[in-house]
Formats: C-alpha cells, structure tokens, sequence
C-alpha cells in the first residue's frame, strides 16, 4: 500500500515535471557534421528515461540468464533434499517394523539423494543388520568412524558388532577409542562394564561398577588378581568396607591381619562380619585356633556378642558348648533356635549329639537321638553357597560359577531361600 502510494506520488510529480518543461518549452540540439537534430526539451528528457529503462531491462535479461544454471541446480538441490528427507523418514519406519528388505530399499533412495551423509550411513548400517548383513554393516560404521564428527557412532557400532560376536580383544580397543572420542558416555560406562566382567577383568570392572555392595565381590576378585601384596590388602579392605556382612571378604581381610601381626584387628573384623551376617567360616577362622573346648565356648560366646539371636549364634554357641560338655548351656541355645522356627538341619543333628553326651549309651538316649534325627530328615537344609543361574552348589565362594561361567552368580542361600526355591 505504501510503495504503491509512493509510486503514484512520484508518476504525478514526473506527469507535472514533463507538463511543466512542456510550457517552459527549449529544445536539445545534437549537431553531426553537417546533419542537425532539434528535439524539445520534454521530448529528450522522455527519451532518455526511456533509453535508461530499456538498458536496467537488457542487464537484468543478461544477468537472468547468467544466473539460470546456478538457480537451476539450487531448486533441483532442494528437491533432491525433500526427496532423500522423505525416504530417511520411510527408512526408518521400516526400520521400526521389522522390515529389512524395504529399509534397505529407501536407505538406498536416501543415499542416492542425500550421499553420504552420518544419518544415511548409520540407517544404512542398521538396514543391513537387521537383514543379518553384518559385514556390510560393518562397512557402513567404518565410514562413520572415518568422518571426525560421526566417529563415535562408528565406533558404538563397531563395538557392538564385536560384542556381538564375542571378540573381546577388539571390543576392548573400540571401547578405549570411543572413550577418547566421547569421554564420560553413559552407554558407554555401561558396555565397559560389561566388558570388564567377561573379560574378567576386576580391577577394570570395580572401577565402573556402581558404588553399594556390589562392589564388595568385585574387590576381593581384583584383590585374587592382585600380585602386589600391598595393593591386595587395600582391594580386601575396601570389600570389606563395602559390604561387612560378605563373608569372604571378611575372612581374607582378617586373614591379611594376622599375618601382619595384628591378631586383635583381626578378630575385631571376623566380629564385625559376624554382626552384619553371621556365616559358619567366620566362627571356623575365630575358634579354629582354639583346641580347648571351652576356650572355644568363650571364643565363640565373644564373637556372637554383638548378634546373639541370630540363628548362626544360637547354633554355634550350642554346638560348641555339647563339644564342651555344657550340655544345660547347649540345650538352652539349641531349644532357643528351634523355637525361632529357623533351625535347620545342623540343629537337629547338634541336639542328638547332645543327648548322646547328656544321658550317655542307654535306650531312653538312643530313642530321644531317633526322634531329632528324623527331624533332622525332614529339616531345611543348611546354607550353602550357590551359584543362582545354574543352581549348582558351591564348596566356597568365587567370582565365576565354575559351573556355567556365569559371573556374580554365586550367593550364600539360606534354608528359608532355599525353602522358596522349591528344595
Ligand atoms: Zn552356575
């Protein structure tokens, strides 16, 4: 509205211009050799914007069809964008679908369009795996690699890939350069992890893990492979301090102990384990020592101090105590864990032996030993270790099952678990 306004204002001016120099009147005269023109004024000022008008349309003629192959070319480019564009779109809900033989087909399409570009490379890497072509592929993900800003993709895809087929030693190198590519990536903590347990190596695997008792089992295995004493010590530590009630590393830190010279510490550990979950090898590597039988009892007594309900406690303390010949001591620990309804097999069978040292050889003892030894039969089953994807049992702890090689399989099942998983 405004350059129209503009323009009629500048017509009426030009319009009153020519009008005005019409009535001023005065004419141009252009003389050649002999030859003499006379034109009026307002006639030559026409001419002239005339002629100007004529020139601006030859240039902007010339320049159009200077400029035709270059706008040519850019409205075909485009094109071709929104052509590839919409068969990336088509590829990938192929893709999504399940159906590799189409997203092959519209990656295709896109590739033709787009080249290649890190998004038609990576669709056509994962085309080709769905249609079970890992070799080309694995060609796609090369290429990504190759190019600075996609090399991460390429990389992850590459791992993957060997992941897939089990190849350690290159899965290894393609995690450490992907690391160096994309420090910190979450994905990528998670695959070295992995990586770490299958490759069974703890020290790497400890690193990563999360922190909680998780790691405690990962330490003492680091601490296995450890060759430098010293540094075997802190990994045995620091499972211990992780998770006081994981037996094992109870036992190997406070076996450490002592062979350093510090029997006191020692024991303080084996208590400490005793208190967060008693387990039958820390009473063996706190009385063992001991070959008196009531230094034994008061060995035993010291050590389930801080945890004497537990049924651990009551059953150590009993059995001890018939070894001993405290047979009204035994009898009140051993009736106090069958009350509790927790007693397993082991009390039975402790509570025939302390008939046995009670009333000795006589029909009446013979008969009270039938009756606890047929609920012995009948009793849960003692803890033991056991390895939770084969459900094999284990004579000690270890980080692999050397049944099935499962990794961090192996857990101490009491009776009541036990009792759950159907035995
Ligand atoms: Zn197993």
């Amino acid at each position: 509205m405004r350059s129209a306004l503009f323009y009629l204002a500048f017509l009426a001016l030009g319009v009153a211009g020519t009008l005005f120099m019409a009535r001023l009147g005065g004419a141009v005269e252009i003389r050649v050799g002999e030859l003499e023109i006379a034109v009026p004024f307002a006639l030559a000022l026409l001419l002239l914007a005339f002629g100007f008008l004529a020139v601006h349309l030859l240039l902007r003629g010339i320049a159009a069809i200077r400029d035709w192959p270059a706008r040519h070319r850019a409205r075909r480019d485009a094109k071709r964008r929104i052509d590839g564009d919409a068969a990336v779109t088509r590829a990938l809900v192929a893709l999504a679908a399940g159906t590799p033989d189409l997203a092959r087909l519209e990656v295709r399409r896109a590739r033709e369009k787009l080249g290649d570009t890190p998004q038609t490379l990576i669709l056509t890497a994962e085309a080709e795996r769905l249609a079970g072509r890992e070799e080309a592929a694995s060609e796609a993900f090369q290429a990504l690699a190759s190019r600075p800003d996609s090399r991460f993709l390429g990389l992850r895809g590459l791992l993957r890939q060997a992941i897939q087929r089990e190849d350690w030693p290159t899965a290894q190198r393609l995690a450490r350069e992907a690391e160096a590519t994309q420090p910190g990536a979450a994905w990528l903590r998670q695959e070295r992890e992995t990586l770490a347990l299958r490759t069974r190596d703890w020290r790497e695997a400890l690193a990563l893990a999360a922190p909680g008792t998780a790691q405690a089992p990962l330490a003492l295995a680091a601490a296995a492979q450890e060759p430098e004493a010293a540094r075997a010590a802190d990994l045995e530590r620091q499972a211990f301090q992780t998770d006081p009630g994981f037996a094992p590393a109870a036992l190997a830190h406070a076996r450490r102990l002592r062979e350093a010279g510090s029997p006191r510490r020692a024991r303080q550990v084996l208590e400490d384990g005793w208190k967060a979950r008693p387990h039958p090898d820390l009473a063996e590597a706190c009385v063992g020592a001991e070959t008196d039988p009531l230094q034994r009892v008061k060995a035993a007594e010291h050590l389930v101090e801080s945890n004497p309900k537990h049924p651990e406690s009551h059953l150590l303390v009993g059995r001890l105590a018939v070894e001993a010949g405290l047979t009204g001591r035994a009898r009140q620990e051993l009736e106090a864990l069958i009350n509790s309804g927790l007693a397993d097999r082991r009390a039975f069978l402790a509570l025939s032996d302390l008939e046995e040292a009670e009333g000795g050889d006589t029909p009446a003892t013979r008969a009270a030993q039938a009756r606890w030894l047929r609920l012995a039969a009948t009793a849960a089953p003692e803890p033991r270790w056991r390895c939770s994807a084969c459900g094999t049992d284990q004579a000690v702890w270890s980080p692999v099952c050397p049944q099935c090689q499962s990794v961090g399989t192996i857990g101490w099942t009491t009776p009541q678990q036990l009792a759950l998983s159907g035995e």
